[in-house]
């Protein structure tokens, strides 16, 4: 999120400095692996306009950086109650998308869907190549003066000197907020995700919405080295992002059952795994304000990567409006 608005403010001929206390890629916050699911389908008309938004900026950092980093192989998105899924907001935005039922969808995918339930396939959808992206978010400032401090971990915001500070600092940003009055309600969880083998075409990204709370239950998308990605969401424990973590081995077993249920192709044994801190707002929502010369971005809830560009640019003119 720091880069991306970073990127939206050196190009508006704006004197950017990005404070990164580690590097560039590091795997201790929440933006590094190899991808991260895009999607436009979201329950509510505002969030798939917002997502639509996100993607013109990543066609605009694709042309940019001249890298692709979309790969919409489509989503599919595995619900009890088709009253539940995002047809409506969808159908409000004018996206495309198909509802199917699960024995057609099995003929379409190798996924097994539960009888009963049904599947909304939104085709502009898929993966962010995450890696890519934050280092061509990176590169892109840089190209328009941004000025890059890789270790150097800023203690405190009142020792920057620059008309307005932007705190995108992940599940690190209230530790800087406390001390100039600013409250982030958030909650810091470690999560885990693991790689499975899986060979051939690639397949849409999958979310498995929970029936009781319409909530996303399990996900998995394209790893473009083993070929599968996987994760429960919000189901990591409370952490401190300074404290090293280790993949849950329940979580893992959990996704495990999980893909060996849903990937009719797939060996359910682990490949390698891995840790990834999610910052959740009660309600899920970003928070996105300013406060004197401090603009706030937090911007997570386990969803943000793919609203990047569009992060980037209402923080951007909230620094500068
Ligand atoms: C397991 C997992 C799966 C996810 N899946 C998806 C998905 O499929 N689709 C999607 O859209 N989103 C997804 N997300 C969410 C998305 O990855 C995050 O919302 C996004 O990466 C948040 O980026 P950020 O820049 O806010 O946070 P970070 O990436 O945590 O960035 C904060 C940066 O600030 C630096 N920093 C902190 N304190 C200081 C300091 N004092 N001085 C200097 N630097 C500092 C940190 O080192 C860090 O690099 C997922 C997240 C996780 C964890």
């Amino acid at each position: 999120m720091g880069a991306a608005t970073a990127w939206r403010l050196a190009r508006r001929g704006h004197d950017v400095e990005i404070h990164e206390q580690f590097h560039i890629g590091h795997m201790r916050g929440s933006s590094h692996g190899r991808s991260r699911i895009v999607r436009l389908a979201y329950p509510e008309p505002e969030w798939v306009e917002f997502a639509e938004q996100a993607f013109a900026g990543w066609r605009e950092l694709e042309a940019e950086s001249d890298e692709r980093l979309l790969e919409l192989y489509g989503l599919l998105e595995l619900v009890g109650d088709p009253a539940t899924s995002s047809r409506d907001a969808l159908e409000a935005r004018g996206a495309e998308y198909e509802l199917l039922e699960a024995e057609a969808a099995r003929a379409r995918w190798p996924i097994a869907v539960p009888d009963g339930w049904t599947v909304l396939f939104q085709p502009e959808a898929g993966i962010v190549r995450a890696d890519l992206a934050w280092q061509a978010f990176v590169d892109a400032a840089a190209k328009a003066g941004a000025k890059l401090h890789e270790s150097s971990r800023v203690e405190a915001l009142a020792d920057l000197d620059a008309d307005v500070v932007v705190v995108t600092a992940g599940p690190w940003a209230g530790r800087l907020l406390e001390p100039e009055g600013i409250d982030l309600p958030v909650k810091v969880t470690r999560e885990t995700v693991a790689y499975f083998a899986l060979d051939g075409p690639p397949l849409p990204s999958v979310v498995r919405l929970d029936p009781e709370t319409r909530d996303h239950a399990m996900y998995s998308l394209r790893d473009p080295v083993h070929g599968l990605k996987a994760g429960a969401h919000h189901a990591g424990p409370e952490t401190d992002p300074d404290e090293d973590g280790l993949p849950d081995l329940g979580l893992l077993d959990q996704i495990s059952v999980w893909v060996g249920e849903t990937y009719t192709d797939v060996d359910p044994e682990p490949l390698g795994a891995e840790t990834c801190v999610y910052t959740t707002t009660a309600d899920e929502s970003f928070v996105l304000e300013r406060h004197g010369r401090i603009v706030v971005g937090s911007p997570c809830s386990g969803h943000g990567f793919k609203f990047a560009p569009a992060v980037g640019d209402r923080l951007a003119k909230l620094a500068t409006g």
